[in-house]
């Protein structure tokens, strides 16, 4: 995401202590205050509105975007959270997760991105772990390109309702994107349970993209909530 011009990764000089300062743009990614991801730590136990989940199979586009693998789902349908409906957009992964869970990370995190009709946005995270391997990725996971590039038609659809865990309880907060330009204003829920992933699956995305992934960012009096065990 994020159509800025200026050059920005994962390491070194254009890493994330620096995107801030790499371009004008770029600034919420050092003085914003309410920035993504966090440490799911210390939440507050709440009964959580439900999420109106309304995805349906969409055929796909993959690219390699420079920063992750990202697929893009039209017509893949959206989701409804305290009354506002939001299309989902597009699906990136991290490497190595970029929430993270009691001090810990998983191999991976899957960012579902949808938009409201005024742009404002929503982000649902999934962890990823080691396990079984993940069929719902598997025409993803066929197509993955290597290299940055325009997007390619995938055969095969995908159901945004295969990459959700079977429980739907949440972390929910008011964040950011995790990438330049850091844009505040996301709402952000993260599933509190894991889907699986192989250990070969893992591997072939880390061949392309082994470390991309922005380190927790403070809360800053933030309210954190979940419905995590109630
Ligand atoms: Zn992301």
């Amino acid at each position: 995401m994020g159509a800025s011009g200026a050059r920005w990764g994962y390491d070194g000089d254009i890493g994330p202590e620096h995107w801030g300062s790499l371009d004008p743009a770029f600034a919420a990614c050092e003085t914003g205050r309410e920035q993504s991801p966090i440490a799911l730590t210390g939440a507050e136990s709440a009964e959580l509105p439900e999420i109106g989940f309304d995805y349906r199979p969409s055929p796909i586009t993959i690219r390699n975007t420079g920063h992750a693998i990202q697929v893009d789902c039209e017509g893949g349908g959206g989701i409804t959270v305290e009354g506002a409906r939001y299309e989902l957009q597009q699906f990136h992964f991290h490497a190595r997760s970029e929430h993270i869970v009691e001090g810990g990370a998983f191999p991976l995190e899957l960012h579902l991105v949808h938009a409201r009709e005024d742009g404002a946005l929503a982000v649902i995270g999934v962890f990823l772990e080691e396990g079984a391997a993940n069929r719902a990725l598997t025409p993803v996971w066929s197509a993955l390109p290597a290299t940055p590039g325009p997007a390619r038609t995938v055969a095969g659809a995908v159901d945004a309702n295969d990459l959700l865990p079977e429980q739907r309880t949440s972390w929910r907060y008011r964040g950011s994107l995790t990438t330049p330009p850091c844009s505040e204003g996301v709402s952000w829920i993260v599933m509190t349970q894991p889907v699986n992933i192989s250990r070969k699956q893992i591997a072939a995305h880390n061949a392309i993209f082994p470390n991309n992934h922005r380190p927790v960012q403070p809360l800053n009096g933030r309210t954190l909530l979940t419905d995590r065990g109630r």
